[in-house]
């Protein structure tokens, strides 16, 4: 009740700093008056006496029955409890909104962020299945946040006792069928997502903003030192390039190349830092292209686009990097070779001792045109074992 009673002060208050906005000023009559009021009334609420004692000697069970409500002002509510000697335990929610109950019927993955995080806070303590639809003006949580006077409260039946129908043993409440429009506009909107895919330009443009984002970044002093054609410091890592801005805001290597008649891009490579995810990823794309190319293969073809400083060795992290290369690198299991034989190892004159082999046999193609013919041979090979001399036949 009394969240009601302080929202109405509270916007009498805004009202109020809204036509005089500095310094302490008077409260006005209407104000005053309402609040003398208000003070006196608090003093009725001492007549108030409520009965506490819920016990009962006999077994008993309990039935939970809340109502709630809420208004622009204020959130309001109000739990009554039932005793039974014979009757199973439940819980009781009833609002009067139409438009909660329906969002609290679905899945809050139906409902935008905020009703959802709630409807999800909700169906948690309490599922779908014990929520009861009450009218208005049966509703006791209604007082609460509209708000009411103290003099008001204390012969306020429905706060103090219910509706009727709690008096009753089983309750006849139901849910709406239907779902308000109101509900609706809370419904998650499902975006749908368009794909296409990227042009070869469009792809460029995306690699040199990239480019152009990444030099900002690295370089922030030479970028700018050089878009007012002022000279780079001495002591700044991209002296030796002699570098320059171009008409895109590209830092681009100066070089000697000038006059060749190569294209403009391999004359004047973007620069790019050596320790930077872009580069390691240009890196990869360029080994992977190159059919898992050596570092010069790699280096050769990104300078056709890109100076990396230090390029060499940022290329060569990134390779070893690369996790089938170094399978390929690895060593293979081999097998030691045992001892030769004696006579292989002694010295004897030429084909005193000798190996034969014997292979075969191989097809071999005899006569001319029409007499063309396949023939059987045999090849056999005579191999000096203490010289490099062998004899075929
Ligand atoms: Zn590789």
């Amino acid at each position: 009740m009394n969240f009601g009673l302080r929202s109405m002060f509270h916007q009498n208050a805004i009202s109020y700093q809204k036509d005089d906005l500095i310094g302490y000023i008077e409260v006005p009559d209407s104000v005053k008056e309402e609040w003398s009021r208000y003070r006196e009334e608090l003093s009725v609420l001492e007549s108030i006496k409520i009965p506490r004692c819920i016990k009962s000697i006999h077994e008993t069970s309990y039935e939970l029955v809340g109502f709630s409500d809420a208004s622009e002002t204020a959130c309001g509510a109000v739990v009554y409890l039932r005793s039974f000697i014979t009757k199973p335990e439940k819980l009781w929610a009833f609002t009067d909104s139409t438009v909660v109950l329906a969002w609290l019927k679905e899945h809050p993955k139906h409902w935008n962020t905020y009703v959802a995080n709630r409807v999800s806070a909700i169906q948690d303590i309490i599922p779908y299945e014990n929520w009861f639809h009450v009218p208005g003006i049966e509703n006791p949580a209604d007082s609460a946040s509209r708000g009411i006077q103290p003099s008001e409260l204390v012969t306020h039946a429905l706060w103090c006792q219910g509706p009727k129908f709690l008096l009753e043993e089983e309750f006849n409440c139901g849910k709406p069928n239907s779902v308000p429009e109101e509900a609706l506009k809370e419904q998650r909107k499902r975006v749908k997502r368009n794909f296409a895919v990227l042009s070869a330009v469009e792809l460029q443009q995306a690699l040199l903003i990239s480019v152009k984002l990444v030099q900002q970044n690295e370089f922030p002093a030479e970028v700018t030192l050089l878009k007012i054609q002022k000279s780079i410091p001495v002591k700044s890592r991209l002296r030796s390039l002699n570098p320059f801005v171009d008409e895109a805001g590209l830092l681009r290597v100066g070089g000697r190349l000038e006059k060749s008649k190569i294209s403009d891009g391999r004359k004047h490579p973007l620069i790019i830092p050596r320790h930077h995810v872009l580069t390691n990823l240009i890196i990869n794309y360029a080994h992977e292209i190159n059919l898992h190319g050596s570092c010069k293969v790699v280096l050769a073809y990104i300078q056709r686009q890109f100076w990396i400083l230090n390029g060499r060795d940022a290329v060569r992290r990134q390779i070893r990097k690369c996790v089938r290369c170094c399978r390929f690198r690895s060593e293979t299991a081999t097998q030691m070779l045992g001892n030769l034989p004696s006579v292989q190892v002694s010295p004897a004159r030429s084909f005193v001792k000798v190996g034969t082999d014997l292979p075969g046999p191989i097809i071999l193609r005899m006569g001319k045109g029409g007499n063309q013919h396949d023939n059987a041979g045999l090849h056999s090979s005579l191999e000096a074992f203490c010289s490099k001399m062998w004899y075929s036949e």
